[in-house]
């Protein structure tokens, strides 16, 4: 990796700042003062200081994105926006990738990663983590559509759903739900909502596991995670 890069990505300003740096004699590597920002780094043996600091170099991020509608889940596509166009340049050179996925219109809790081995953990059926959704869903929930999720639903392709948790918040013409299960069948919520004969018409993911969505993220914004939030993922 070039050494201007790497400093920009682990935080020490823009392009320009480490310019700046570099020019006032601040970095080294391995010892001695380098000036040429496209010098070529091995992040792994090289020891790259500025002002006489180590720089820890990363080799993992970890985000935690409010997903907006309108985004697909995935690194590239010919035709739509992918939920990688709203990261910023320092970000996209890690190539993180989403960590399962969220329907285009469905908005909340993404994470980003490009460390495949948490991708895997977090997606292995086995870990029966629990994804927590509130969504908003034409017609009146009943206590027997309660009953129905906790017993499973039978979907459009004949598979019956593991136990899941139907919570209403609201009951009317629209209600307002949370929603917990395990899986993650293609559609699956909306699906599970059109089993019953209902129509969900706004989906957010706001929980998987013990990881929250911070409600200070507005849709299309994304943090790294801390450390807590990082040891629930593991
Ligand atoms: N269930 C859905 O129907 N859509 C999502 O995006 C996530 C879960």
């Amino acid at each position: 990796m070039r050494l201007d890069k790497l400093l920009a990505n682990m935080g020490y300003g823009s392009r320009k700042d480490v310019k700046g740096l570099l020019k006032k004699k601040h970095v080294s590597v391995n010892d001695l003062v380098v000036r040429d920002g496209s010098m070529h780094i091995e992040p792994s043996t090289d020891v790259v200081k500025v002002k006489d600091e180590v720089v820890e170099y990363k080799k993992y991020i970890y985000l935690m994105m409010n997903k907006p509608a309108g985004y697909i889940s995935a690194t590239e596509d010919t035709r739509e926006k992918t939920v990688i166009d709203l990261l910023s340049p320092e970000m996209q050179h890690f190539q993180p990738f989403p960590v399962g996925r969220l329907d285009k219109d469905t908005e909340g809790l993404l994470l980003l990663t490009n460390d495949g081995n948490l991708a895997h953990q977090l997606l292995s059926p086995k870990k029966d983590v629990y994804k927590t959704y509130y969504a908003k869903v034409e017609g009146n929930v009943t206590e027997e559509d309660v009953k129905e999720f906790t017993n499973g639903v039978t979907l459009d392709d004949g598979y019956v759903t593991k136990p899941a948790i139907l919570e209403v918040i609201q009951r009317g013409s629209i209600s307002e739900v949370k929603v917990q299960i395990t899986e993650g069948k293609f559609h699956q919520v909306k699906r599970m909502f059109i089993a019953v004969g209902k129509k969900v018409s706004y989906l957010k993911r706001i929980r998987m596991g013990e990881l929250e969505l911070d409600s200070s993220l507005t849709p299309g914004n994304y943090r790294e995670l801390n450390e807590k939030e990082l040891s629930y993922c593991q």
